[in-house]
């Protein structure tokens, strides 16, 4: 049994509240760990910690800020293989999937490391007589990030990397059920020469959130988790009149013309669908073939891949999907299983029996295959966030467009097509923020931006990327005279010209 406490200040503080939240290992069933649970003395003091270091961080020019994100990305590069086995032994997702949750971190890290370039402001000279009028982009003070178990790398890495390289101090509250990993990000980051207190770690449940979003000296707040949890923290943030970005839920549709090449469409909503265990918000849990025969075909070439999925140890290299994060989890996946089959769904693949020899008691659960969902079952509307595949079926092009663009989510969309034109009129008229063509997770490379819209995403600005800068900064404008005589009074507004 190991125990995690808090990253304040520049080093691993143990915690003081006398509450816990364990640390489950999934593939056992059985606590490996507790994490301590922030009281609002700990919430203060790591805020504290984070004013303190942003009068000097905030100074600190961008070039050497950059070098700091560089250092820091080569020590991610060196620490990857203990990262991810921090990563797969609390969470349960495959090592290589865990080295991926690294590595689309670090590629944020990388995008920051040109901050001097992305942080420059704009400059006009002579825009009256005599008047130039320059922008900056400054710092907004001390930013805190919150974030769910799904990716305990990259989530964070998102925010605290784009917001530490603009000049901003950080607060990271990670999901209880996996802190190891961002811990030890934060302990790299102070070795890569990010001073005392620019980054701290905070763990904690709601009474930790609450009180650090209600702090006077917290200025912005990133969240990502599930919807409701995400539109209440942006209602509390927005009426405090803070910085609030918040992403939610997911249900993204994979869509399949009849012109597609069908078995490079299965084996991408495979690996979609059931990679992780299907516990990722740009996962693909909906797909949708055009035309009856489109869905025959489709659920011929799904129906063995399902059956065959390595579900396995998170260690071992030949599991292709390892467990899901909790019992409770387990257990609201099966539940939604149940639920198709009571709402009429078809179930073509019945995961729910599955037993891993020898992990009895671990929170596995086989890949499932559900046929015939309609848009009026709520185990369609809901995210079930689990192996868990539902296939609608459209009669035509219209109603593949219509179905993600009215589903409550609007986190990412594929199509898969040979048609380049269909292809380009889908992108431009669906209702949803991220699209794949012929891609089954279309997350945005770091210099670009990520962002669901619906119920995906509250507040207008989205992930890394241009975004990420202006999110993390706000933006002062300055016009500028320097006369030589002194000048009269003026009663009219100033027009320059
Ligand atoms: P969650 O909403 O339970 O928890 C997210 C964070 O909020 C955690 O740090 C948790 O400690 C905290 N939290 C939990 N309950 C809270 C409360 N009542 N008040 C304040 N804070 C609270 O989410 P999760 O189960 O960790 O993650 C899975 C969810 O995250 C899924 O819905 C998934 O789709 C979503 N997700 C979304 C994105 C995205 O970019 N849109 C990315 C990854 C995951």
């Amino acid at each position: 049994m190991f125990e995690r406490g808090h990253f304040i200040n520049g080093r691993e503080t143990p915690g003081i509240s006398g509450r816990y939240s364990e640390i489950m290992d999934p593939t056992k069933g059985v606590a490996q760990g507790r994490v301590a649970l922030a009281s609002i003395d700990e919430v203060d003091a790591a805020v504290a910690s984070a004013v303190a270091a942003f009068p000097s961080w905030s100074s600190v020019n961008p070039q050497r800020r950059a070098r700091v994100m560089f250092k820091f990305k080569d020590l991610l590069e060196k620490d990857m293989e203990n990262l991810a086995r921090l990563i797969s032994a609390e969470h349960g997702k495959v090592l290589a999937d865990a080295r991926g949750d690294v590595q689309r971190g670090l590629e944020v890290i990388e995008f920051a490391c040109g901050i001097p370039h992305l942080q420059k402001g704009e400059y006009t000279e002579s825009a009256g007589t005599g008047i130039d009028v320059y922008s900056m982009r400054q710092p907004l003070g001390v930013g805190v990030g919150i974030t769910p178990f799904n990716f305990p790398a990259m989530i964070p890495m998102w925010m605290f990397g784009v917001a530490i390289a603009c000049g901003n101090t950080f607060i990271c509250k990670p999901s209880e059920r996996d802190p190891s990993a961002p811990l030890r990000l934060a302990e790299l980051l102070l070795e890569a020469g990010a001073p005392e207190g620019v980054l701290n770690v905070l763990n904690g449940d709601k009474e930790a959130v609450e009180a650090l979003i209600a702090h006077r000296d917290v200025s912005a707040v990133s969240f990502v988790g599930s919807s409701d949890i995400a539109q209440s923290i942006y209602s509390a943030c927005a009426a405090r009149g803070k910085r609030v970005q918040a992403f939610g839920g997911a249900k993204n549709h994979l869509i399949v013309l009849p012109d597609a090449d069908l078995e490079n469409a299965a084996n991408q909503l495979i690996g979609g669908a059931f990679g992780s265990a299907g516990e990722r918000c740009m996962a693909t849990p909906v797909a949708v073939p055009v035309g009856d025969d489109t869905a025959e075909k489709l659920i011929d070439l799904l129906k063995p891949r399902i059956e065959k999925l390595k579900i396995g140890h998170p260690f071992d290299d030949d599991s292709d999907v390892g467990p899901l994060v909790s019992r409770q989890h387990l257990d609201r996946v099966r539940g939604y299983i149940d639920m198709g089959v009571r709402e009429g769904a078809d179930l073509v693949v019945d995961g729910r029996e599955m037993k891993l020899q020898g992990h009895e008691d671990g929170y596995y659960l086989g890949g499932s295959l559900f046929d015939r969902v309609t848009p009026d079952m709520t185990s369609y509307k809901d995210e079930i966030f689990g192996p868990v595949l539902q296939v609608v079926r459209a009669p035509d092009f219209e109603t593949a467009v219509r179905l993600p663009s009215e589903h409550q989510y609007g986190n990412g969309v594929a199509i898969f097509t040979r048609n380049g034109a269909a292809a380009r009129e889908f992108a431009a008229r669906v209702n949803v923020g991220m699209v794949g063509v012929n891609i089954p997770i279309p997350v945005p490379l770091s210099f670009y931006s990520f962002g669901g819209w619906k119920r995906s995403g509250f507040g207008d600005t989205n992930q890394h990327g241009s975004e990420g800068v202006r999110f993390w900064t706000k933006m002062k404008t300055v016009t500028q005279r320097w006369p030589n005589d002194v000048m009269e009074s003026s009663y009219a507004m100033p027009i320059m010209d």
